[in-house]
């Protein structure tokens, strides 16, 4: 069957197991990156249909049972939902692919990852514990419960993978969900009711309301029934978020965006360093939240590496996104499309060197297409070192040594991620204990370990994910406290 055949012309909200359009039967339409033609209508909720979902999902906590189903239950659940991704990874890769312009070959390596997120909570379920304490008085123990109705709010960049990011520690904690899609890419997102159908996850504990954040995500923060809320997106929603989330004191988890920096020594093995810095800023469009968007080079290799690197980024092939040997694709929409481009314009009016792309390449006429783009010699006051771009654009500026290095990692509001490349191993985890991020690499490229804590510092977020982060998160603990003797208390107002 021809994709187009596969793309729903439809799509709703998921309300207790049942496809339903907005009661007010609010719409919008949905365009692709490459035509820029609608090819969907998509139900936007507002307040109403956050309530409907709030309240099917409140219900579904106190009584489809999954809240207090065994840790091996859920287990078998979640790999359930694991296999059903599986199954369905060439379509989910493909649904990625038109809706947000993601080369294919990375929409099918997300496709996997989602699977994997589901298989690694599945299988750390097992392991949440409750811990006790013990003094010769009295012994203490924890009890650890889901928190109850989540609202997880997520991007378009890479919409499905992000998703079950937050969904499987979410369901592996027994907490009841209501996801709120990026209303500019919800087509992978349609495929989650069959998916948790299929697995057998209770009526009513996966929801998805969609929108414009401004009204459906807004309700969804400001739902006194939805105790915690964990949001991707940029800097300035995750502050709306935080303060309208202020009034219910809810629990948040902020993931937001990035200025990473990846600095070079010339000691670094270079080959390594160039293949690294160039994925890691022009794959998945540059549109990515841990992109080593500023790369800082020492001096005595400043200029070889800037040659270099504006060679290979000329020659990145960069086209049609379904297309396997596509290494660039299109950007998400046409405002976010002008939005970089009017970047690349800032860069130019500033005085940075533009030493690779810039513009639309020739041999594509129409699509949010932008080359691969370098700029060098990018002073730390410019626009282009200091704001996310999250398109295919680079920043190169020379340091003098390692003082200088750091200060211009740490120059920006942002502290997501940083990648150091040295052989001097003992300058290489002394830069590392100075840059300030959430998570940095050394000689290494951006592979994460599910385990380990995701998240950044200073506007790139706060707490932190992954692992048993996010099973913190999704809990609550209750401590109780039994006496192992007689209790000896003050006898206030005794004779
Ligand atoms: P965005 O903030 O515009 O939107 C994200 C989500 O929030 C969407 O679902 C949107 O509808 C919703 N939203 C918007 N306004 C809202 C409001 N007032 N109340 C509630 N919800 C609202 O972000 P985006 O443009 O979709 O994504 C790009 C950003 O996401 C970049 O800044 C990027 O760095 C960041 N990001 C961060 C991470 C991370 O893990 N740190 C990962 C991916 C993307």
């Amino acid at each position: 069957m021809k994709l187009a055949a596969k793309i729903p012309k439809f799509i709703r909200h998921y309300i207790n197991g049942t496809h339903v359009e907005s009661i007010g039967g609010e719409t919008i339409p949905v365009t692709n990156p490459i035509s820029q033609q609608q090819y969907a209508t998509l139900s936007v909720g507002s307040t109403h249909d956050v309530d409907l979902a709030v309240a099917a999902a409140t219900s579904a906590f106190h009584e489809s049972g999954w809240a207090t189903f065994s840790a091996r239950q859920r287990s078998t659940v979640l790999h359930a939902i694991a296999d059903a991704i599986e199954r369905r990874g060439d379509l989910l890769a493909e649904f990625e692919t038109f809706d947000t312009g993601l080369p294919i070959k990375q929409s099918r390596g997300q496709a996997s990852r989602a699977a994997e997120n589901f298989r690694f909570f599945a299988e750390i379920c097992g392991s949440i514990h409750e811990d006790a304490f013990r003094t010769n008085a009295q012994i203490g123990y924890v009890i650890r419960k889901p928190k109850g109705v989540a609202g997880l709010i997520t991007p378009w960049n890479v919409p499905f993978m992000l998703a079950t990011w937050k969904l499987a520690p979410c369901l592996a904690s027994g907490c009841s969900v209501i996801l709120k899609p990026a209303e500019l890419t919800p087509l992978s997102a349609s495929i989650f009711p069959e998916i948790m159908e299929e697995a057998g996850l209770p009526k009513g504990v996966f929801n998805m309301v969609h929108g414009i954040g401004e009204d459906a995500g807004a309700a969804l923060v400001a739902h006194p029934g939805v105790p915690l809320i964990s949001f991707t997106g940029e800097t300035t929603t995750g502050k709306i978020i935080m303060r309208s989330a202020a009034d219910n004191l809810k629990s948040l988890s902020m993931e937001l965006g990035g200025k990473s920096p990846c600095v070079i020594f010339a000691d670094a093995d270079i080959e390594s360093a160039l293949n690294s810095s160039l994925f890691g800023v022009f794959s998945l469009n540059g549109e990515r939240c841990t992109a080593g968007s500023r790369i800082l080079v020492e001096q005595s290799i400043y200029d070889e590496f800037v040659d270099k690197f504006s060679e290979r980024a000329k020659n990145i092939r960069i086209g049609d996104p379904s297309n396997p040997e596509t290494e660039l694709g299109a950007l998400v929409s046409t405002e976010h499309y002008e939005r970089v481009l009017n970047y690349v314009e800032a860069g130019k009016n500033e005085g940075a060197r533009l030493t690779a792309g810039g513009s639309r390449p020739k041999h594509l006429s129409s699509g949010n297409y932008l080359s691969a783009t370098v700029f060098a010699d990018v002073k730390r006051d410019m626009r282009i070192f200091q704001e996310e771009i999250f398109g295919p654009v680079v920043c190169i500026t020379p340091f003098k040594d390692e003082k200088e290095a750091i200060s211009l990692a740490n120059d920006t509001r942002y502290g997501l991620a940083a990648y150091i490349w040295t052989t001097n191993l003992q300058r290489g985890h002394r830069v590392a204990h100075q840059v300030i991020a959430g998570m940095l690499w050394l000689n290494s490229h951006n592979v994460r370990d599910l385990r380990t804590p995701f998240g950044g510092v200073k506007a790139s977020g706060l707490g932190r994910e992954g692992g048993q982060h996010s099973l913190d998160f999704f809990t609550e603990t209750s401590i109780v406290h039994i006496a192992l003797g007689d209790t000896h208390v003050a006898k206030f107002g005794a004779k």
